[in-house]
């Protein structure tokens, strides 16, 4: 069973994704911060992560470089609020493999998270 980690500080987000994607089979572990989310990482290796990038204390892309210390090969996707290039653009040198903006279609979503975890 695939691992997804969410990681949002927003919590009608975590819910949201965590009910879609655990209807697709996979198992879900949430994180509201980047501590949590790095000690998740670090116990569970989740085969993909949805990575919110606006979070307050570490963002996003502070996690997203701990992560990467961390030389795991996860999968990274980010969500992004309209207007983040910049932000969207060092994610994707990090390895981000997609970014959805916020507002996202899940069933895009979902679709993305089906065609990573299926390589
Ligand atoms: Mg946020």
């Amino acid at each position: 069973m695939a691992k997804v980690l969410v990681v949002d500080d927003q919590f009608g987000i975590r819910v949201l994704l965590q009910e879609v994607l655990q209807r697709e089979g996979y198992e879900i572990f949430q994180a509201p911060n980047g501590l949590t989310a790095l000690d998740i990482v670090q116990q569970e290796h989740p085969d993909l992560i949805l990575l919110d990038m606006k979070i307050p204390g570490m963002d996003g892309l502070e996690i997203l470089r701990n992560i990467r210390k961390l030389e795991l090969d996860t999968k990274v996707i980010m969500m992004t609020a309209y207007g983040e290039l910049d932000l969207i653009q060092e994610a994707m040198e990090m390895g981000a493999i997609a970014h959805f903006t916020k507002p996202f279609d899940i069933d895009e979503l979902r679709q993305a998270v089906r065609d990573q975890l299926s390589t």
